[in-house]
């Protein structure tokens, strides 16, 4: 199969990064692009603006890597995942897609955290404090750790159940940044987790003063 050019000259093309899944960018590619794709494992586009073929990251460097190509049910549009080289968007922002109209609500707060923590150790933001976190260093963000796990203490001494939650919250954002330091993901947290969840094969059970 092979997108028809003779229906559509110019195709849309969705160009996902294949580690993330993020949608990077969408672009169009005529029959030339198509093929230079295919025969060289990296992103080409028509230009619409230039009118012109355009091998993406020629003039950046941020080129894109062809991990998989995918072809739409009725053969008129493109999905593309990459390994991206850079950014993809010549605005310097890792995707194209940054401007918020109506904001989403995450599902998955936790996995949007430690991407946004790697996104901003890739492509550092003025003001950013992540940054700020990630410059100082270590012990810095164990400083922090500490003093958030003493405000959590605090907290659960006064009767407001929201001051809690703000403090569990700055304690959880630490830990995250300290995780990134040590380049502990989400995932081995969470495969430790369910490892002593099924050790003690009950939730009841579930860290007992002697586990840990
Ligand atoms: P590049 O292909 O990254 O070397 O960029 C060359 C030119 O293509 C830029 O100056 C932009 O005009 C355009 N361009 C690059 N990336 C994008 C993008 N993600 N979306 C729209 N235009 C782009
Ligand atoms: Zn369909
Ligand atoms: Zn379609
Ligand atoms: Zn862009």
């Amino acid at each position: 199969m092979k997108p028809d050019f003779q229906k559509q000259a110019l195709i849309p093309v969705i160009v996902q990064d294949e580690k993330t899944n993020a949608v990077l960018m969408l672009a169009y590619a005529n029959e030339e692009a198509y093929e230079k794709m295919l025969k060289t494992n990296e992103t080409w586009f028509y230009s619409r603006s230039r009118q012109e073929l355009w091998h993406k990251g020629e003039t950046s460097g941020h080129f894109q890597k062809i991990k998989g190509m995918y072809l739409d049910c009725d053969a008129d549009s493109l999905l593309v995942f990459v390994e991206q080289i850079g950014v993809a968007c010549h605005t310097g922002a890792p995707s194209c897609f940054f401007n918020t109209l109506k904001a989403f609500d995450s599902r998955d707060i936790f996995r949007d955290l430690e991407d946004l923590i790697e996104t901003r150790k890739k492509n550092p933001v003025e003001k950013s404090y992540t940054n700020y976190l990630l410059n100082e260093g270590i012990d810095k963000v164990l400083k922090k750790v500490g003093e958030e796990a003493s405000e959590v203490i605090i907290a659960s001494k006064n009767p407001s159940k929201e001051d809690l939650i703000g403090e569990i919250d700055d304690l959880l954002y630490h830990l995250f940044v300290l995780m990134s330091i040590y380049g502990v993901s989400l995932d081995e947290i969470e495969a430790k987790l369910k490892a002593r969840h099924q050790i003690s094969g009950n939730k009841k059970e579930f860290h007992t003063r002697g586990e840990m």
